[in-house]
């Protein structure tokens, strides 16, 4: 089966599906080829922070219905430490910014909804994708769809696939410079069938490690614990759970978390990643097949979303008139950003994290940090500005 399109995309997640739409916005025809199922990219359950420019950029181009309606605004997250909570007054801070919570399975099928209802071609299930002539004007997607093989011509692909995908693989050896930092620790999350015992994000700094109480809808509460990167989820029965981040999370005056039915849990090892640049020949990287962040800043969702908008401009430029400094420019314009948001979600890591060959010192520089963060307004001011995101530029 022969076929062509404009723009390629390899990926249904976020960033492969903003993309395909920012594109059909402006007349640019896309392919989106995703290896899993419509039922599982709608169901799998990750981030659930937006930035403020992600929303601004979903609500400006037609994504914003449901996220408007269903979206909780948050203007405030709460570091806790030493049994006691302190307010970052988010948007005081960043002059009236502020965060949204919506996860990123809703903005998935928001995206699927809206593109599908413009008739794109999004092929599900697709497999044995490889990428050729990324260095030629024509570079060739091949895959198997339904026991057949496809070839799909393209002007430019988009590697979107995440960080075990194939795009990045494709591009020759010693073309791309890798940066790679495993932080000694993971995350154990669940999703629970509970209302939150919090308005606002909890981060928590506990002498047996971070915890986290997040949330996804006034119904549902999304809770992370430290553990081992390589902690055996087999280990941790729901009750386990619970009783470690009441622990992590008890404060001096009494609150309580409200237990719930866990409906999933599952281990994330904490990695920072990052390739330059993010392209060869025709061949672009958007999100996570380009860069990973450790989840403590929240910030791997709104960096791809930021990826995916400079790689829409720059097309659009190249098929409206025909330049291609934008396209050229592409990795410049997003690792400025991706490496103020290694730096920002390293930053929030080694202070709210245990380190497990602490002999102290470690620990009270953590602590230090906290007070400084929580007791001087400049300090504050940094991490919320960090924190609800620049506007996109
Ligand atoms: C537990 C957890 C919590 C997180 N929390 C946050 C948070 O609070 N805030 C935040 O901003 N970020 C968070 N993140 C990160 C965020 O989820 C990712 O950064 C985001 O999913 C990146 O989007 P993407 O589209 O680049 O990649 P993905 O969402 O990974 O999408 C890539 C897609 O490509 C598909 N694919 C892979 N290989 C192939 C192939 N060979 N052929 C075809 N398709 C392929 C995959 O199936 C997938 O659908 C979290 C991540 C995890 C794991």
């Amino acid at each position: 089966m022969k076929e062509k399109t404009q723009v390629g995309i390899i990926g249904a997640g976020p960033a492969g599906l903003l993309l395909s739409h920012l594109l059909h916005l402006e007349g640019i025809d896309s392919v989106v080829l995703e290896a899993r199922s419509r039922k599982y990219v709608e169901e799998r359950v990750r981030a659930g922070v937006l930035e403020q420019g992600t929303v601004d950029l979903l609500c400006d181009t037609g994504l914003g219905d449901r996220l408007r309606r269903e979206g909780l605004v948050h203007r405030g997250i709460e570091l806790r430490f030493d049994g006691r909570g302190h307010r970052i007054a988010l948007s005081d801070l960043t002059g009236g910014r502020a965060i949204w919570i919506y996860g990123q399975q809703e903005v998935v099928k928001d995206l699927i909804n809206a593109r599908l209802a413009a008739d794109a071609m999004i092929h599900f299930e697709v497999g044995d994708v490889r990428l050729s002539g990324i260095d030629s004007t024509k570079p060739v997607i091949k895959y198997r769809l339904d026991d057949r093989e496809h070839v799909l011509t393209c002007d430019f692909i988009a590697g979107c696939d995440g960080y075990h995908g194939v795009s990045r693989e494709s591009i020759p050896a010693g073309v791309l410079r890798t940066y790679h930092h495993e932080y000694p620790f993971g995350w154990l999350g669940i999703l629970a069938a509970v209302a939150p015992s919090t308005e606002e994000l909890i981060y928590a700094s506990h002498e047996r490690g971070f915890a986290l109480h997040s949330l996804r809808t006034p119904e549902i509460s999304r809770l992370y614990i430290q553990v081992k990167p390589d902690e055996d989820i087999n280990e941790w029965p729901d009750e386990r759970i619970w009783e470690e981040l009441s622990i992590r999370l008890a404060t001096n005056d009494g609150w309580t978390l409200t237990y719930g039915p866990v409906l999933e849990k599952g281990v994330t090892a904490m990695r920072g990643f990052v390739v330059e640049p993010m392209q060869y020949g025709r061949l672009f990287l958007a999100g996570d097949a380009a860069h990973i962040v450790p989840a403590t800043g929240a910030k791997g969702l709104n960096l791809a979303v930021h990826d995916v908008h400079k790689l829409a401009e720059a097309f659009i430029a190249w098929y409206r008139k025909g330049t291609n400094d934008l396209l050229e420019q592409y990795s410049n314009r997003c690792l400025g950003r991706v490496w103020r948001v290694q730096d920002f979600s390293s930053f929030m890591s080694l202070m709210l994290h245990r380190y497990p060959e602490d002999d102290g010192f470690r620990g009270r520089l953590q602590h230090a940090q906290l007070e400084y963060v929580c007791s001087s307004e400049a300090a504050a001011r940094s991490l919320a500005e960090n924190y609800v995101g620049p506007p996109h530029v």
